[in-house]
């Protein structure tokens, strides 16, 4: 999609600090991180949200949360406990159409979330 912000960042046209890549999905730091470890984590190819997703390619959504996890392991963040969150729909926050799974830790994360 040309006029979709993280797939300019998959293409490279925007930079983002990427912290882990598998061959189907991305991880970079959110650029307005909400604890000491927030990453996001997007297939390379778009779709628009996490149902999309999974309706479209089960291996891919597959891809997507092993990725999630891995960084988790290697921000250090797996034996504390973290949060995988996918905001799907503009009543739950999605503000970037192009799926992505936060991943955050780092800090105590109450439930539930606001
Ligand atoms: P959403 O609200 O859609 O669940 O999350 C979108 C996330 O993307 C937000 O946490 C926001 O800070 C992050 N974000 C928006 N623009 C950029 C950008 O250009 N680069 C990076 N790294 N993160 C972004
Ligand atoms: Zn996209």
């Amino acid at each position: 999609m040309t006029d979709c912000l993280f797939c300019k960042i998959v293409a490279k046209e925007i930079p983002a600090e990427i912290v882990y890549e598998n061959d189907g999905a991305l991880a970079f730091r959110d650029i307005n991180p909400q604890a000491p470890t927030h990453v996001l984590v997007i297939p390379k190819e778009h779709h628009a949200d996490a149902a999309a997703l999974a309706r479209a390619d089960q291996g891919l959504a597959d891809e997507v949360l092993k990725a999630a996890h891995a960084v988790a392991v290697q921000e250090g963040v797996a034996d504390e406990g973290y949060r995988v969150v996918f905001n799907t729909g503009p009543g739950a926050g999605q503000t970037v159409f192009h799926v992505h799974a936060h991943v955050l830790g780092g800090r105590n994360l109450t439930w539930p979330p606001g």
